[in-house]
């Protein structure tokens, strides 16, 4: 019989699955790769009332100086089915790629994906976005195991999304599948490589950082709100307002969460200060302590 069990591994460093390189132990970590795995260890982390934090790519999180006092599951999910415009991806399957090879097979739908450092997963738990286009626009169905480790299909219209939001966002558990249903178009190619040669002139891409750090205003770009303040470069410890993208926060060297918060902080008051206008944050800073 198949062993569903993945191996455990204590005090795993999470500044090491971090795009932004912050973040101390997980007290317990585990990779997941299939389906089942993931309802087999979300069972378990339930009989024992573990608190429990589903990780992609780690190109959103913020974690905590004191790491997470629970279960990280890296999901690592990754399968990729393609027939005609229908596309069946696992969610630990890398966004950027899923858009470089719909683009690059002709579909149109996710050439924005290409350069987001995301999973599938993390990208419909964020409705990542960019160019214009979204990723629940072409989204069909969900597959999400809940926090007792039970598997459930979720059509597009038993969800909820908006502007870097989704309804998992309030749901205990794991995204492990998407559908996606793209058109077929003879300009996809190219779209998706002007988005990726526009992202690296635009984008601290040599830096680390978890991507634009505030969500934009109705009508406002965050990132020139900001660059209106004078605070590109400004930095606490070693995080830095980047001097390329203002909206960015980089880790130039060493830089604690502590010091990114402060950072936030500081841009948030200067920005209201300046604007009237609120930042509020699009990166998920995650706590160390959270209730199973
Ligand atoms: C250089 C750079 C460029 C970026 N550009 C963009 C951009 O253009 N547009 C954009 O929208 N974002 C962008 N981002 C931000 C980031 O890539 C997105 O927010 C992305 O959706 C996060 O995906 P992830 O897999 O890394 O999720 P993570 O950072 O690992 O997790 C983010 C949140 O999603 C949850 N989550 C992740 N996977 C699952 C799952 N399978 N099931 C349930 N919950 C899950 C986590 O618990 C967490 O709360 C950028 C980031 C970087 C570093």
């Amino acid at each position: 019989m198949k062993n569903l069990f993945p191996p455990f591994q204590s005090d795993k460093p999470l500044k090491e699955v971090s795009t932004f390189g912050i973040g101390g132990p997980a007290k317990l970590f585990t990779e997941v790769f299939e389906i089942e795995q993931m309802q087999a260890v979300l069972a378990y982390a339930h009989s024992l009332s573990l608190p429990f934090f589903v990780l992609g790519k780690g190109s959103n999180c913020l974690f905590d100086d004191r790491g997470f006092d629970g279960l990280v599951i890296h999901n690592k999910i990754s399968y990729l089915k393609i027939e005609g415009c229908e596309v069946d991806v696992g969610a630990g399957f890398s966004f950027s790629m899923l858009g470089l090879k719909t683009a690059k097979q002709g579909l149109a739908g996710l050439e924005f994906a290409s350069g987001i450092p995301a999973t599938v997963g993390g990208a419909v738990f964020m409705n990542a976005g960019a160019n214009g286009q979204e990723t629940c626009q072409t989204l069909s169905e969900v597959r999400f195991v809940d926090a007792m480790g039970i598997l459930h299909t979720l059509t597009k219209d038993e969800l909820e999304f908006s502007y870097r939001h989704s309804s998992f966002q309030k749901r205990r558990g794991a995204i492990v599948s998407a559908k996606f249903r793209l058109t077929e178009s003879a300009t996809a190619r190219g779209k998706q490589l002007s988005i990726i040669e526009y992202r690296t002139e635009t984008q601290p891409y040599g830096d680390r950082s978890i991507g634009c750090f505030f969500k934009n205003p109705a009508g406002n770009s965050a990132g020139a709100l900001i660059e209106k303040t004078g605070l590109k470069g400004f930095a606490v410890g070693g995080a830095e307002v980047s001097t390329k993208h203002a909206n960015f926060i980089v880790n130039k060297e060493g830089a604690l969460a502590g010091d990114v918060l402060i950072l936030a902080r500081q841009v948030q008051e200067k920005v209201k200060e300046a604007t009237g206008i609120e930042l509020e944050m699009e990166a998920r800073c995650v706590p160390y302590q959270i209730q199973p």
